[in-house]
């Protein structure tokens, strides 16, 4: 069998190392220039008119519903199958999760998914763009107007991605972006949140940084001066400008790694495809994914083993495999709440049948193939 492959490997290299050498040398560390010149450029990359860098895709989360002005007594309406972070912001807003589920074929959700759980107190929906695929936008755009709701994009996996030719950051009414560490652009940690509202850009910009008044970041430099407001309670969720250095280098590659992605998602596709131990993802004609995760799907009828054995007799062959979600319902503290796997038929199907895969820029044709040959060797030796 093949060599080891890890389940993700960043792709740094000299261009990043020199980019965070040369911010060390500066003498200025946190956000300054550097952030900067980041926001400017992803600004442009994305084509929004704002792009505000925070810290985290999850303070980006955060905010938004701030800035959009979800709060107490709200609802938001978020998919059960997601990361815990898109949830949790909610109630650091003291709001009301609303679950809802999933589009089995592409673990997404969409406007009908949505529309089951508007009630009179829904603010606002967080659609999450899964592993990279974007939602059905127009649909859900349309009937969040209809219904007075805010759109808030999760995109922490879909980074660059396009829907109906445009680029996602474009248009929900904020979207949030995460440069983590295995993020399809990783700065180590960061997060950016693109809108096409000004007002709530320049609010998001004093929120980020303790509720302080305009440029509060430059009051340590030579431009800056002693004297500042703060605006209302803030939050410390600046970037640095040392993960911004790394997001400007991976900045300049992003489409290069995206076609990595690309090339990797189509070997694997040829390799699984016809083979009934799987079934295919449902990838959509008028959308380009960023390609964060590979999803694959088993059929269990087919096989005499179940996803985790699946996932440890690939460990076993070196492969490190991964699975993208565990529903939110799952968790102790959601169970508390009273949220309830019958209600979510759809994210148990997906639950209990996908297994993330190896996908990262830097894969060569060994790793390649060695995850190749591991999954087949899997599903080979226990079909049944
Ligand atoms: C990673 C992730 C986040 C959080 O991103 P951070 O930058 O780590 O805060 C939010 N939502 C989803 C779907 C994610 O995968």
């Amino acid at each position: 069998m093949g060599i080891n492959v890890p389940f993700h490997k960043p792709h740094i290299t000299d261009a990043e190392i020199e980019a965070v050498a040369d911010v060390m040398r500066s003498g200025w560390l946190t956000m300054g220039p550097k952030t900067v010149e980041f926001e400017e450029s992803f600004r442009a990359r994305t084509g929004a008119s704002q792009a505000v860098a925070v810290s985290s895709a999850t303070a980006a989360l955060h905010l938004a519903l701030v800035a959009s002005g979800v709060g107490e007594g709200d609802e938001v309406i978020v998919p059960a199958m997601t990361f815990a972070a898109s949830a949790e912001v909610v109630l650091y807003r003291g709001a009301t999760v609303v679950m809802a589920d999933i589009e089995r074929d592409t673990h997404l959700l969409d406007a009908e998914c949505i529309a089951e759980k508007i009630g009179p107190r829904t603010r606002a929906v967080m659609p999450v763009h899964y592993g990279g695929m974007p939602c059905d936008l127009d649909p859900i755009m349309d009937l969040a107007r209809r219904n007075g709701l805010v759109v808030i994009e999760d995109a922490a996996h879909s980074l660059p991605a396009r829907y109906r030719g445009r680029e996602v950051g474009t248009i929900g009414d904020l979207t949030c972006f995460s440069f983590y560490a295995t993020k399809t652009l990783a700065a180590g940690e960061g997060g950016m949140i693109t809108t096409e509202n000004a007002d709530w850009a320049e609010r998001l910009r004093s929120l980020r940084l303790h509720g302080i008044g305009r440029d509060a970041w430059k009051r340590y430099s030579s431009e800056g001066s002693w004297a500042y407001d703060v605006l209302e309670t803030g939050y410390k969720y600046n970037m640095t400008d040392i993960a911004a250095a790394i997001g400007m280098e991976q900045l300049r590659k992003l489409d290069w790694m995206n076609e990595r992605r690309a090339d990797i998602a189509a070997m694997y596709d040829a390799a699984f495809s016809g083979n009934e131990a799987f079934i295919p993802y449902g990838g959509r004609a008028d959308r380009s994914s960023a390609r964060h995760l590979y999803p694959l799907r088993l059929n269990l009828e087919a096989l005499s083993i179940d996803r985790a054995r699946f996932i440890s007799e690939l460990k076993e062959r070196g492969i490190g495999a991964s699975v993208h979600f565990i529903p939110l319902y799952r968790f102790t503290q959601y169970a508390g709440m009273g949220f309830n796997a019958a209600d979510y038929p759809s994210c148990e199907w997906v639950f209990e049948r996908e297994v993330s895969l190896p996908i990262y820029p830097g894969m060569g044709m060994t790793e390649i193939n060695s995850v190749i040959e591991g999954v087949l060797d899997v599903a080979g030796s226990f079909g049944r």
